[in-house]
């Protein structure tokens, strides 16, 4: 079963029988120096040592379990806050049965349990107050205050231990979110979003130290045909072929991500042009004899634009449309084949 919903009758089952155990141990302190009779005896006996297994049984052989549990969850209510009147209005028990019904509640995740839990618990106000003739002996002995002791220690700490798996169990979801976020699903490489901002510092970088960083922008040639004679699926394992060839070809230091459909984008940092150009032709070389396991007959190329970071570049985008500026050009002069822009002009003196 894995259904948390179907699993909720499972999760909450053995901490009734604990709760409600516990809460038995301080009621039945009040009852006894209440001297109290049979009925509220009886009825103290029924919520804190039975209900918790009827109610099991009741969300086990429904046929909607969690439906049920959560009609469980609200007899809960009812029932603890019946036993209010019956200790006499004794205030620390009165106090934590009611608020730890509550929280209870509250701890499920389910939205506006608790709220919905507030008229059965004034039924069971009414109903054990209309037994007991809302008889008032707030004062509580210090017997009692040490009874309350155990149930309150127990579910502190239950609750303490809940929400730290579920922090846990978010942050851990966080990570996976943030994964998919900066991950392009086809290829592993960075997606555009993350490879922007990777991208982005490295510039900053560039204009506060001087640190060299060319920009590569690849695309591959007619891949519009190769989707339209041979598939889509096809299209794919050649966009991933080539997503290795670039991974291959770069430094870990490097930043390469998958820019739009065919088009593929790395930062080299710390690289002049002369070595970011031989990088380039490499990967223009080896896509020309890059072949697909299952169609070694096809055949691809690449153009690719190189542009060096500049104080020109002021922004991101004036980098990536130098770039594309040289992909352009790439194209035009025939495909297959790396342009790059000229050694920058010299930083105007100011
Ligand atoms: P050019 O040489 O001018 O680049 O020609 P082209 O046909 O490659 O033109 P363009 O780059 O504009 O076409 C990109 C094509 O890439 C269009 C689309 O069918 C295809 N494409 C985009 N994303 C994907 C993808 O995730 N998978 C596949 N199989 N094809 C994609
Ligand atoms: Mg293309």
């Amino acid at each position: 079963m894995t259904d948390p919903r179907r699993q909720l009758s499972r999760r909450v089952y053995p901490l009734r029988v604990l709760g409600m155990g516990l809460g038995g141990l301080v009621v039945g302190t009040v009852l006894w120096e209440q001297r109290a009779g049979w009925g509220p005896w009886a009825w103290m006996a029924l919520v804190s040592f039975i209900w918790p297994h009827v109610a099991y049984q009741f969300s086990r052989l429904s046929g909607e379990p969690y439906r049920a549990e959560i009609r469980n969850l609200l007899l809960d209510s009812a029932l603890v806050t019946a036993l209010v009147p019956l200790m006499h209005f004794n205030l620390l028990p009165s106090v934590l049965l009611i608020t730890l019904t509550v929280v209870d509640k509250i701890t499920t995740g389910i939205r506006g349990l608790w709220l919905r839990s507030l008229p059965g618990m004034a039924v069971g106000m009414l109903a054990g107050g209309a037994l007991t003739g809302f008889e008032w002996a707030p004062t509580t002995s210090m017997p009692v205050i040490i009874a309350c002791l155990p149930v309150m220690a127990l579910h502190t700490v239950s609750v303490s231990v809940a929400s730290y798996r579920l922090i846990r169990q978010v942050s851990r979801q966080n990570q996976l979110l943030d994964e998919l976020r900066r991950i392009d699903a086809l290829t592993g490489l960075y997606g555009r979003g993350h490879w922007q901002e990777q991208a982005e510092a490295a510039l900053r970088l560039h204009h506060a130290t001087g640190e060299p960083a060319c920009l590569v922008m690849l695309d591959i040639d007619h891949f519009k045909q190769i989707n339209d004679l041979h598939g889509h699926t096809v299209g794919d394992e050649a966009i991933r072929a080539l997503a290795h060839i670039v991974r291959s070809n770069v430094r870990t230091t490097d930043c390469a991500g998958r820019y739009g459909g065919d088009e593929f984008a790395i930062v080299l940092r710390g690289m002049h042009m002369d070595k970011a150009l031989a990088v380039a032709q490499r990967i223009c070389e080896q896509v020309q004899a890059m072949r697909l396991h299952d169609m070694p007959e096809l055949q691809f190329t690449s153009s690719l634009g190189v542009a060096a970071a500049d104080h020109r570049h002021s922004s991101l985008r004036a980098w990536t449309d130098a770039a594309d500026a040289e992909l352009y050009q790439a194209k035009a002069s025939g495909r297959n084949r790396v342009s790059a822009t000229d050694v920058p002009p010299l930083a105007p003196v100011v």
